[in-house]
C-alpha cells in the first residue's frame, strides 16, 4: 500500500525529496507552496490514528482514495499539430457528499501530489461541515508556455476525457493553481456541450455573469478574518489595540490586510517575496496597496522601514497571519515569534515541531484546514445557488460564511480544550470522526 511507509508517521523520504525538487522548481506565481501539506497531514493524522484508538479497517478506508484518473489525451497547438498531454483527478472520498476541489495547471504535477492535496480537501470540507468530500486534478502542463488558444484547447479537451466522471452530483472542480475564472468558463461551456444542457453546478470560480457568487474573491481571506475576531472575542482582545504582521501579499494576504485595516485594525508590518516593511504606529494599506501596484513590490514604502520576511515573522504584533508560503515558521524561528494569535490562511506554514512550541508558549494557532475554508465555502454556497438557479445577495453570502466559520470555530475550539491539544490535532480529529461516522451511516464501516 502506497501509505505503509508514511503511516502513521510520516512521508517517505523520497517522497519528500520529490515534492521539495517539485517545488523548489516553482517561480513565485506558483503561489500555492504547499510541499508541507500533506507531510503535515499524515503526521498529525498518524497522532490521530492512535489518540481516536482507529481500527486498521478505518485506517484504510482514509488512506485510500475512491477513484483515481490518469488520462491522456490530444489537443491541437496553434502550430496546427497535435500534442498529448496528461491529466489526474483524484476523488478521495465521498462518504459525505460529492467530491469537490481545485483543477491545477503544472508541469511538475503528479499524481501522488494531486492526491495528497485531495485528501486535505476530505479534511478541509469535513472541518467546516459542509457536504462535500474531497477531490483535486489537473494537467501536466506549463501554461506560461502556451497561448491563450491552446491554453483553451488542452482544457477542453482535459474536460472530454474525464467529462463522464465528472458533475454536480459526482465531483465539482474549481480554480488551483495557474487555473482561473476563464479556465472554469471553458471547463462550463465544454462539459454543458457534452451533456447538450445547461449544467452551471458543474464548477465553482466562476464569473458572477456566468452564476458565479459574490464575494468569492476575497471568501478565503474573509472567512479567516471571521475566525479570529471569535478567537479575539475568547481571548479578549480588542480591534482597536491588535498590531498586526501580515507574510504575503498576493491575493490572500492583500486581501486581509485590507479588510483588517478598514475593519479599523493596526497592520504593523506586511511582506512579499522581495522583503517587508514595518510601522509600529500602523501601515496606510490602500497606500500600500498602490505603491506595490505601482512598483511592483511593497518595499521602500514611504514612512516604513524594510524588514526581511524573517524579521516579520517575529516581530512584535498581536496577531501574525502567513499567507504566502508552506514551511515559513519552523524550530528554528517559532521560539522568536512574538504573536497571541497566528491565523494560517496559507496552506502548511508551520511546521509539527513549530505547532508544538506555539502550544508550548501558550499561543493560539488557528490550523490552515480552517482558517483558510472561506473558499470552499462560499464555493458550497455557488454550487447550491446554482443548483437552486438562484442569486443571492453578497450580504446573505456574508451571513451564511461568517455563520459557518464561527461554528466551525467554535466546535473545534471545544474539542481542543477537553482534550486540552493544539488546534490542529482537534481538527483533524473532527474531521475525521465525520467522516467515519458518514462511512458508518452508509454501511462502509
Ligand atoms: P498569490 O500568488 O496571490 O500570493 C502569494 C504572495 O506570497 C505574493 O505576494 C508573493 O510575493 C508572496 N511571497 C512569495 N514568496 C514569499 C516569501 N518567501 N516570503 C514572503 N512572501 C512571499 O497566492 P495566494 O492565492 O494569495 O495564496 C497564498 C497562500 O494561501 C498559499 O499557501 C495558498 O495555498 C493559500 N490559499 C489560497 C487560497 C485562495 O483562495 N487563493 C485558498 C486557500 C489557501
Amino acid at each position: 500500500m502506497w501509505y505503509r511507509n508514511a503511516w502513521p508517521l510520516n512521508l517517505s523520504n523520497n517522497t519528500t525529496n520529490r515534492m521539495e525538487t517539485v517545488i523548489s522548481k516553482q517561480n513565485e506565481r506558483m503561489h500555492a507552496d504547499d510541499k508541507n501539506v500533506c507531510k503535515l497531514c499524515m503526521s498529525e493524522l498518524g497522532e490521530i490514528y492512535m489518540d481516536l484508538g482507529l481500527s486498521l479497517d478505518e485506517l484504510d478506508l482514509l488512506a485510500m482514495p475512491r477513484r483515481s484518473f490518469t488520462v491522456h489525451f490530444p489537443a491541437r497547438m496553434d502550430s496546427g499539430k497535435v500534442k498529448m498531454f496528461v491529466g489526474h483527478r483524484i476523488q478521495y472520498n465521498d462518504a459525505r457528499g460529492p467530491t469537490k476541489g481545485g483543477i491545477r495547471f503544472h508541469p511538475e504535477l503528479t499524481i501522488d501530489h494531486v492526491r495528497d492535496l485531495a485528501f486535505l480537501m476530505v479534511l478541509k470540507c469535513a472541518v467546516v461541515n459542509i457536504p462535500f468530500g474531497g477531490s483535486k486534478g489537473g494537467v501536466v502542463v506549463n501554461p506560461k508556455e502556451l497561448s491563450s488558444s491552446e491554453l483553451e484547447q488542452v482544457t477542453r479537451a482535459y474536460i472530454r476525457s474525464i467529462g463522464n466522471y465528472i458533475g454536480p452530483f459526482k465531483d465539482i472542480p474549481a480554480p488551483d493553481v495557474y487555473t482561473d475564472e476563464q479556465i472554469m468558463v471553458w471547463i462550463l461551456d465544454e462539459f454543458e456541450r457534452i451533456k447538450g444542457e445547461h449544467v452551471p453546478a458543474i464548477v465553482t470560480g466562476k464569473p458572477f455573469e456566468l452564476q458565479g457568487i459574490k464575494a468569492r474573491s476575497y471568501s478565503t481571506s474573509l472567512g479567516g478574518i471571521y475566525v479570529l475576531e471569535e478567537a479575539m472575542r475568547k481571548m479578549g482582545m480588542q480591534a482597536s489595540e491588535a498590531g498586526v504582521a501580515v507574510q504575503g501579499f498576493g491575493h490572500v494576504g492583500r486581501n486581509a490586510a485590507s479588510i483588517l485595516y478598514e475593519k479599523g485594525y493596526k497592520i504593523i508590518a506586511v511582506s512579499d517575496s522581495g522583503g517587508g516593511i514595518i510601522n509600529g504606529e500602523g501601515l496606510d494599506i490602500r497606500e500600500v496597496m498602490k505603491h506595490k501596484d505601482v512598483t511592483g513590490s511593497v518595499m521602500d514604502f514611504k514612512g516604513s522601514k524594510n524588514i526581511t520576511n524573517e524579521e516579520l515573522l517575529t516581530c512584535e504584533c498581536d496577531i501574525l497571519i502567513p499567507a504566502a508560503l508552506s514551511d515559513q515558521l519552523t524550530k528554528d524561528n517559532a521560539h522568536a515569534v512574538q504573536a497571541t494569535i497566528i491565523l494560517e490562511l496559507a496552506n502548511a506554514p508551520t511546521t509539527t515541531d513549530a505547532d508544538e512550541i506555539f502550544f508550548d508558549k501558550k499561543m493560539m494557532l488557528i490550523p490552515d484546514v480552517l482558517a483558510n475554508a472561506g473558499g470552499v465555502v462560499v464555493s458550497f454556497f455557488e454550487w447550491s445557488q446554482n443548483l437552486n438557479n438562484d442569486s443571492w445577495e453578497e450580504s446573505r453570502v456574508l451571513q451564511k460564511l461568517r455563520d459557518i466559520m464561527i461554528t466551525s470555530f467554535n466546535d473545534v475550539y471545544v474539542l481542543c480544550h477537553e482534550g486540552s491539544c493544539r488546534m490542529r490535532r482537534a481538527a483533524y480529529q473532527l474531521a475525521v470522526k465525520r467522516i467515519l461516522h458518514a462511512e458508518r451511516l452508509r454501511g462502509n464501516l
